[in-house]
């Protein structure tokens, strides 16, 4: 039998043993795969937006009572605050913040650009003019015309 874990302890390293820290130690959250490289520019776009809609609603959280600020408030009163607050963020907005959310989701996730309805890829300039798209312009024109006959 052979020494198990501990075996594997080499004294010497290669070259020197400041290889430590990678020229890459960014912001990499989770697996920043192909797919993000894939639309730099949309992603950063994306970003933006994202960010000044949260700073939109920084500005409400700011201009309402802080209840992490008062730990004796009750349960009841901090669901209220929260209700109100998010009555305040308008309805658009919240509804923006998800898509952009989703299609940075997809980015990572490598299905970004993909048609959701006929797998195919979107063409990039419809994507550069509605980055938050999930359906290549045809599956668009066809899920709105059904949109049309169901009401
Ligand atoms: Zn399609």
């Amino acid at each position: 039998m052979k020494v198990r874990s501990t075996a594997k302890r080499v004294p010497s390293a290669k070259k020197s043993t400041t290889a430590v820290s990678a020229p890459t130690a960014r912001k990499n959250k989770k697996k920043s795969g192909a797919a993000s490289a894939k639309y730099p520019d949309i992603r950063r776009g994306l970003d933006r937006q994202r960010a000044a809609i949260l700073e939109e609603v920084e500005e409400v959280l700011t201009n309402r009572p802080d209840h992490e600020a008062f730990p004796d408030v009750s349960d009841q009163a901090s669901a209220e605050i929260n209700q109100n607050f998010s009555m305040r963020i308008r309805d658009r907005e919240r509804k923006l913040l998800k898509k952009i959310e989703e299609a940075l989701d997809r980015m990572s996730s490598g299905t970004y650009g993909i048609c959701e309805r006929c797998d195919g890829d979107i063409p990039y300039k419809r994507l550069k003019a509605r980055p938050v798209t999930t359906l290549c312009i045809e599956c668009k024109t066809l899920q709105e015309q059904e949109e049309r006959a169901s009401r």
